[in-house]
């Protein structure tokens, strides 16, 4: 006899029962493994499935929720939409054997897959790509050790496979978004009339830059939200209780975790924000977590809802409602350039990418990204939305949270474990390489071709922090200095050699040479004494 935790499906509910399953005389033919991130019913690992022959398999593992020490609106995103797919599935009467959390001994989803394939004795193992190079190696390992061929399909989620990504890379000096995304665009024939892109221009990015009024960006369209459900709430008591000390809270926690409701949020924001999406692209302000901003990438990396579909969704509203092209253009080159672009190259340079540290960069993560406690305003406001939604938009990660840490010179390690930790649409294929190679510069400029350093002065012309904060982001030294204006400063001076001869840098280093060596030199002071003052308390348990 076998003791196996069954999930089993009532009305809306989903309920978790152990029970007693004899060993299976007959070897099942193909057992399909729906990793959290592959919740789509139209699979292609799907495609051939027999219910008389084959199972769908899908466990919940704590070391998924721990190995970074995430917050709990992630967790409670990828259990909640796991569960309810796990319901759709049944409900379509596709056999499935669902391991959740609390009901099985097993820490990772390696070992309680072992045990499935000792169990189950499948001909072969069906799946879509995993989202990390690590789980790719752990599934290659769990099938080698049970001798069970291993078969992934594509994922219909992207337009294009890492396959195809890789080819087009082959051979490439310069790996830059914009060729990839002209490519994208030709192969795709996205925005494009006769051979042409929309609007006589492929890129609209230049539109993309307006910044708020002195009195903000004005009413904005609230998006849809999605009240939790019983599932949900189910979920979320679990996670109060079995990851309490997490950081995050679920008080707002209104993610839409079917496919069902990604569709009506995909509706909502090309209703309400897309036909402005376009010039506060790059903007920020205090208060307002979402902007124009879509909130699809969770459902999207989930699988509940495809890039194809969120692109036609956009091009299609440009043809028959005439939207604005640089809203609709500067949408898609996020998803069609960006998203499938990033993906390439993290299938492109992993493993290795994980561990490179360009910049020599060995500083600590202070104590505040977890806690949203500190003085400066700009990190103060973006990591409480942070730690309040599990969400903060491009720019603010960008040019708030990565760039601080990108001038204080912290391990490019430790920032990727936070951003992996941090937001609800955080999987490692599409972090990474926004962590490591655009945000940290960790891979010297492979992915990025300038490291993206600006000093306060930057963040006080987009954004609206600064005239709430105690310090004056025109100042690097004394008393008010801005620690990002100081920071700068320092950086440019500790990375001179390197970026001062570099033709796409070396005007923005040529103004240290305005600077004398005394202001230099207080910089250079100023900055020490921030890092010491910075150094993490040890208080902080993030494991
Ligand atoms: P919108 O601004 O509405 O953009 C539309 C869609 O375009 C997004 O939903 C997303 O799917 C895609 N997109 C936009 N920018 C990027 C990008 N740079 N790379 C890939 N896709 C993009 N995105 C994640 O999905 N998961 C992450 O863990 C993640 N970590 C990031 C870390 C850093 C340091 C940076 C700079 C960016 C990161 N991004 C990540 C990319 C981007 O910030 C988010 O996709 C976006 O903020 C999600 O919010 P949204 O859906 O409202 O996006
Ligand atoms: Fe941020 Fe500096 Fe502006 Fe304060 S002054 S909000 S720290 S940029």
């Amino acid at each position: 006899m076998f003791i196996v935790p069954t999930l089993v499906a009532r009305d809306d509910n989903i309920a978790v029962k152990v029970i007693r399953m004899p060993l299976p005389e007959t070897p099942i033919r193909n057992l399909v493994l729906i990793l959290g991130d592959h919740l789509d019913l139209t699979s292609a690992a799907l495609e051939h499935f027999d219910p008389t022959q084959d199972l769908c398999w899908m466990a919940e593992a704590p070391e998924e929720s721990t190995v970074v020490w995430s917050h709990k609106a992630r967790i409670t995103l990828f259990l909640s939409a796991m569960r309810h797919h796990a319901q759709a599935l049944r409900d379509k009467g596709y056999p499935l054997e669902y391991l959740a959390l609390g009901t099985h001994p097993f820490r990772s989803l390696g070992e309680a897959l072992d045990a499935a394939l000792t169990r189950w004795r499948p001909q072969s193992l069906h799946s879509l790509r995993p989202g990390t190079w690590q789980l790719r190696e752990t599934l290659t390992r769990c099938t080698a050790k049970a001798d069970v061929s291993w078969e992934i399909f594509p994922n219909r989620n992207f337009f294009f496979r890492a396959e195809n990504f890789a080819k087009w890379a082959t051979g490439r000096q310069e790996m830059r978004q914009e060729l990839w995304y002209r490519y994208a665009r030709k192969q795709t024939g996205v925005l494009m009339k006769n051979g042409q892109p929309v609007g006589d221009r492929w890129n609209f990015d230049s539109e993309n830059r307006a910044k708020p009024g002195a009195q903000g960006p004005g009413l904005i369209p609230a998006p849809r939200r999605f009240i939790p459900d019983r599932i949900t709430r189910e979920v979320i008591d679990i996670v109060e209780n079995e990851f309490s000390d997490h950081p995050g809270t679920l008080n707002d926690f209104d993610w839409p975790v079917t496919a069902e409701e990604a569709r009506e949020a995909l509706e909502n924001f090309i209703t309400e924000r897309l036909p402005h999406f376009g010039p506060l692209q790059d903007a920020f302000w205090p208060n307002q977590p979402w902007l124009y901003h879509s909130r699809l990438s969770a459902a999207m990396n989930l699988g509940l809802l495809s890039a194809t579909t969120v692109v036609h969704a956009a091009e299609q509203a440009y043809q028959s409602q005439q939207l604005p092209i640089a809203s609709v253009e500067g949408f898609i080159r996020q998803v069609l350039g960006w998203r499938e672009y990033v993906r390439g190259l993290y299938w492109l340079r992993m493993p290795h990418w994980e561990n490179e540290n360009a910049l020599n960069a060995h500083a600590p993560l202070p104590d505040f990204y977890w806690t949203g406690q500190t003085d400066m305003a700009c990190l103060r406001d973006t990591i409480h939305r942070t730690l309040r939604y599990g969400y903060a938009h491009h720019i603010e990660r960008l040019m708030i949270t990565g760039l601080f840490s990108l001038l204080l010179g912290v391990e490019p390690q430790a920032i990727h474990q936070w951003f992996l930790a941090i937001y609800v649409d955080a999987v490692e294929w599409v972090e990474l390489p926004n962590v490591l190679g655009m945000s940290q510069y960790a891979d010297g400029g492979w992915m990025a071709s300038k490291p993206y350093v600006a000093s306060g002065r930057y963040l006080q012309r987009m954004g609206g922090h600064c005239p709430h904060c105690i310090y004056d982001p025109a100042e690097a030294t004394g008393a008010n200095a801005c620690p990002f204006t100081t920071l700068y400063w320092d950086f440019l001076q500790r990375h001179a050699d390197r970026f001062s001869k570099h033709p796409r840098t070396a005007l923005q280093w040529k103004h240290l040479e305005r600077m004398s060596p005394d202001k230099l030199q207080a910089i250079r002071d100023k900055a020490d004494a921030l890092k010491s003052r910075l150094r993490p308390t040890q208080q902080i348990k993030t494991s």
